[in-house]
């Protein structure tokens, strides 16, 4: 038999001791405590669209109403969803320069009584916003309605209290602010949601997608036996993910991320050319920030002359019909960091020049480092 050596880019992931229930457990718990939720949760075997999936097939059925947040790709994503499953939906679509309002969620209850699912993302890493999830949630709980919330890029990145918050249905994945893996990823479920689920004939039975199988066999069973062989490597890295945090304290993960933000804005706004997409400053997600660029200039070629500048910068362009418009600023995980900030900025500008469009690194880069130190000092 060929032995499968460790070198640098290849560490070994193969001939490990099985995940028992009880790591996975114990995993769990972990995450758990890092959502804030005494609830139980289910650590769903894929990427984070599985438990968001999971989640509207399980709660919703024909007879529902449901009232979805757009504001950003993953709310018109939810929105299929949840037409498919027979509800009947109310959209908000906020703009992507913004948040929406605990108002605006109110107007909506008011106006359809007979809502009771409501789907919120938190923080939307593609469109560079974040909303105001302890307000919304307060009314959608006045209102009764149960609260699907997609924290996929908040979790790490900005303060998350599902229980706290009312969050009946909280989602969360390794792959951004926790700087871990994509194919596992969490969902807590609180007793008001498992009583809905229980009662709706069509939540997924005997399928991928189904949390009630989860709660048969693993949560009330008191998890000493897994239902199915889990994503062993994904667990640890996840487990491992969730360690480093913890090590280095939530909170100042959080800092990193919230500095991350304030710096891009700072250097942007006096670096002449592009401006933030999301006007302000509460509003914009500390995971990433989306830039506009000046009229005339495609954000793709700003980008690509970006890149060829430094290969190495997590920038890009954005998806769909605002890729000529929006650029991305990734600073989530491990490139929450100044220097990683600091480098987008020279990449950024060097782009805006490579196009002929005059720019002042310079007093960016200054702007950028004071934003992140006072950020960082008034932590
Ligand atoms: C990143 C993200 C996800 C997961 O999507 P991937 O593109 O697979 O990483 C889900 N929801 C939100 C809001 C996200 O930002």
């Amino acid at each position: 038999m060929t032995a499968v050596t460790a070198n640098a880019d290849t560490p070994v992931l193969l001939d490990l001791p099985p995940l028992d229930a009880a790591r996975f457990a114990r995993i769990e718990d972990k995450v758990a405590a890092l959502m804030r939720t005494r609830c139980d949760v289910v650590t769903t075997q894929g990427e984070a669209l599985l438990p968001l999936e999971a989640c509207i097939r399980s709660a919703v059925r024909p007879g529902s109403t449901a009232l979805n947040i757009i504001t950003g790709p993953y709310g018109e994503t939810f929105g299929g969803w949840l037409r498919s499953c027979g509800a009947e939906v109310v959209t908000i679509s906020a703009p992507f320069t913004g948040a929406v309002t605990a108002e605006q969620v109110a107007d909506a209850l008011r106006e359809h009584p007979e809502i009771d699912f409501v789907s919120l993302v938190h923080a939307e890493a593609a469109t560079g916003n974040t909303n105001p999830v302890a307000e919304i949630g307060a009314v959608v709980r006045e209102h009764g309605a149960l609260l699907m919330l997609d924290a996929v890029a908040s979790v790490g990145a900005e303060p998350l209290l599902t229980d706290e918050w009312g969050v009946d249905l909280c989602v969360i994945g390794g792959q951004k602010a926790l700087a871990g893996p994509a194919g596992v990823s969490v969902v807590s479920v609180s007793a008001r949601a498992w009583e809905r689920i229980a009662a709706n004939e069509q939540a997924p039975r005997r399928s991928y997608l189904s949390l009630l199988d989860w709660k048969e066999r693993w949560v009330d069973a008191g998890r000493t036996a897994l239902p199915h062989a889990p994503a062993q490597l994904e667990m640890l890295a996840l487990e491992q993910a969730v360690d480093r945090i913890e090590a280095e304290g939530l909170e100042t993960v959080i800092v990193r991320h919230r500095a991350a933000a304030a710096a891009v804005r700072a250097g942007v706004a006096v670096l002449g050319g592009p401006v933030p997409y999301v006007i302000r400053d509460e509003h914009a997600a500390p995971a990433a920030t989306t830039l506009r660029t000046p009229a005339g200039v495609d954000a793709r070629e700003v980008v690509s002359a970006a890149l060829a500048a430094d290969g190495a910068v997590p920038v890009q362009a954005a998806a769909g019909a605002l890729a000529a418009e929006m650029i991305r600023v990734n600073h989530y995980g491990r490139a929450a960091d100044r220097a990683v900030v600091l480098a987008s900025l020279a990449a950024l500008a060097a782009g805006m020049r490579a196009l002929g469009v005059a720019v002042d690194d310079e007093a960016a880069a200054a702007a950028a480092g004071a934003a992140w130190d006072e950020a960082v000092a008034a932590a």
